[in-house]
């Protein structure tokens, strides 16, 4: 599936991404952005702004309405749900605000969980849970259950299961939503440094003081790309309030 990566291509592209809902909510309007790789993207709006429905398609969670969606090059709109299953377990990681640990399970076994569709035997499954427990500063908790740890470890556990397979992704929904500022500063930490070790971060968040630590900031409004803090080659077309888009910089 690396095969058709091209060198150096974005991480995630959106062109002109509709979403539309039963009902007839229209939850994104004509959405463009492209994410590189090793970028750490807060996307920032108020609730009901599209935030969540973005982050939903670039995981391959959703599909589009309208528009164009690529992975790493791949266009995922069209492909059919058992080659997106796949392009999730194998490159997108997720975290949400609600950690999703299972209580009974220590954090070695909640983090192996996480490689169950990657086809690794139990044994490899375990080595890599402890790697990347490590890699989140948690080496020291390994068979401790969610019950036992605090907030902040238990979204370390989240994280680190998210991040077992190594996927190139890591997509994050309000992740310090349920920690206090402590915490949540040391998330912002983590985050910022496996961004550090290439891998892309897509977070969503209301909290300015976690968009501010971001490298690059989206602005969500009614559905639409309000603004974008991007300055690089992914540096994303802002749309009008009339869904005119204009590129940044010029
Ligand atoms: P945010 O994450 O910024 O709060 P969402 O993406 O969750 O925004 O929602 C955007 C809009 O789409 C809102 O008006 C919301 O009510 C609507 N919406 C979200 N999910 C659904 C759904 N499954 N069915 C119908 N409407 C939805």
């Amino acid at each position: 599936m690396t095969g058709s990566l091209s060198a150096g291509g974005p991480i995630v592209e959106l062109q002109s991404v509709s979403k539309d809902y039963p009902g007839g909510v229209r939850a994104l309007r004509g959405v463009s952005l492209s994410i590189g790789p090793g970028e750490l993207v807060g996307v920032v709006g108020p609730s009901g702004s599209g935030k969540s429905t973005l982050l939903h398609l670039i995981g391959t969670l959703d599909r589009p309405s309208a528009g164009r969606i690529r992975i790493r090059g791949h266009d995922v709109a069209g492909l059919p749900d058992r080659r997106l299953a796949a392009i999730r377990a194998r490159w997108i990681g997720f975290v949400f605000q609600q950690f999703m640990l299972t209580d009974h399970l220590t954090a070695v076994e909640n983090v192996a969980t996480g490689l169950l569709y990657h086809g690794e035997s139990p044994r490899r499954r375990e080595a890599l849970a402890r790697e990347s427990l490590e890699r989140v500063g948690l080496g020291h908790r390994m068979l401790h259950r969610p019950g036992q740890l605090s907030g902040g470890e238990r979204q370390r556990v989240a994280i680190a299961r998210a991040l077992a397979g190594r996927p190139p992704l890591l997509l994050a929904d309000e992740p310090t939503g349920n920690l206090d500022s402590v915490s949540s500063a040391g998330i912002v930490r983590l985050l910022t440094e496996l961004r550090e070790d290439g891998t892309t971060v897509v977070v969503i968040t209301h909290a300015a003081e976690i968009a501010d630590a971001m490298a690059r900031r989206v602005e969500i409004l009614d559905g639409r790309v309000a603004a974008d803090s991007a300055t690089g080659p992914y540096a994303a077309s802002a749309q009008g309030p009339g869904g005119a888009v204009s590129e940044a910089g010029t």
